[in-house]
């Protein structure tokens, strides 16, 4: 008897099939199925409309829960974030972001990273361990459940984005399985539109992805505009370098659907990739692989032991209006939750609710 086969990573169709291996029938599944991510239960127990001798079994064989809620910290500006646990004692952070006309729920695709990117904060945890199916489905189950109660349906529409911790595209398989339970229309139905899973540059997986009909919306973290400076911040770039990168991406965008776009990500940090000759290297770049991208400018999210400062306003304006010059999209990430360590590059499996941040303000180069 295995008491951990998770049922919150599985499909109707598998459910259907787990049901029929216990000798019930196949609509038995489709109830499971419901409760555990239309009305979000994370018990058997509160399955009523099962009858007591199966919940009893189910309880003995499966799990319709596993991540344990260790902490759950609120920013001033209404971001939460959760800091779980899994079966195995591994952390897991998921930050609820709400905006006027929608929630952006940012969810972990593995714990800890195995990249080294030296301005981000999870780095520092090495990789753990990659997430199954259900941890990452539990975490948007949990988030929704916290923000309006068990299984309220959420007021606003929901969009998901893969930018917590770990690399994605390293976990591609239970990225996309879980991606497809979610979006069933008999469960918690956050289609692919509403979803944007961020990547380092793991290039074969961007063209795996590309090919997929069912593929979330893609963006790239690039952080900078030249291989020599990218080597040093984001050390995959040694393995597949920035030619190599768009060259993926102009693959990619061969798929993208009438008004869709990808996004470059671009982390600032003060005096090693904010200059103006580099924010014109950047649209060089792009503009040479003719991609219709935009790009989001990050501020950086400075904390104690990263060894940057955001780069100044003024500067992160000046490096805007030269990509919009050369006609490059370019919008600035406003930062959500950096008091409670819920901001990008933050997540760190920290225990602190006031964590001792440079304020950046008037920090210059
Ligand atoms: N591994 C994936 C998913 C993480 S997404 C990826 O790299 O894309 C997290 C985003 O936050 C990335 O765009 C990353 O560049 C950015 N980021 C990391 N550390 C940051 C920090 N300290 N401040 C601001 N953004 C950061």
């Amino acid at each position: 008897m295995s008491s951990s086969i998770e049922l919150t990573g599985y499909s109707q169709l598998e459910l259907a099939a787990f049901v029929q291996s216990l000798g019930e029938p196949v609509y038995r599944g489709r109830q499971i199925f419901v409760g555990l991510q239309q009305r979000r239960l994370r018990s058997f127990d509160e399955m009523t409309d099962l009858p007591k001798e199966l919940r009893a079994r189910l309880n003995e064989k499966a799990r319709a829960s596993t991540l344990t809620i260790e902490s759950r910290y609120v920013s001033e500006d209404g971001t939460r974030r959760y800091l779980m646990k899994t079966h195995d004692n591994l952390p897991v952070e998921t930050v609820f972001i709400p905006e006027e006309r929608r929630d952006t729920i940012c969810f972990s695709s593995q714990s800890g990273c195995p990249l080294q990117c030296t301005f981000c904060l999870t780095a520092q945890l090495g990789l753990l361990r990659s997430l199954t199916s259900g941890e990452i489905v539990e975490q948007i189950v949990i988030a929704l459940n916290d923000a309006y109660g068990v299984g309220v349906k959420p007021p606003r529409g929901t969009n998901l984005v893969g930018m917590g911790a770990g690399e994605p595209f390293l976990n591609l398989d239970s990225l996309m399985k879980a991606l497809r339970v979610m979006a069933d229309p008999h469960g918690l139905f956050i289609v692919p539109n509403r979803v944007t899973v961020s990547t380092a540059g793991v290039v074969p997986r961007i063209l795996d992805l590309a090919k997929m009909p069912d593929r979330p919306h893609l963006a790239i973290s690039l952080a900078a505009p030249t291989d020599d400076l990218r080597d040093e911040l984001m050390p995959i770039n040694k393995r597949w370098a920035l030619e190599e990168l768009l060259s993926a991406c102009k693959e990619f965008e061969k798929t993208l659907k009438p008004g869709e776009r990808f996004t470059f990500e671009y982390v600032m940090l003060a005096g090693v990739n904010d200059s103006e000759q580099q924010a014109r290297q950047l649209a060089n770049l792009l503009n040479r692989h003719e991609l219709k991208a935009k790009v989001n400018l990050i501020p950086h999210n400075p904390a104690d032991p990263l060894p940057y400062q955001p780069s100044p306003e003024e500067t992160v304006e000046q490096f805007r209006n030269i990509l919009e010059s050369k006609g490059i999209h370019t919008y600035v990430r406003r930062p959500r939750g950096r008091d409670i360590f819920a901001a990008c590059g933050q997540l760190a499996a920290r225990h602190e609710t006031r964590p001792s941040l440079i304020q950046p303000k008037s920090i210059g180069a």
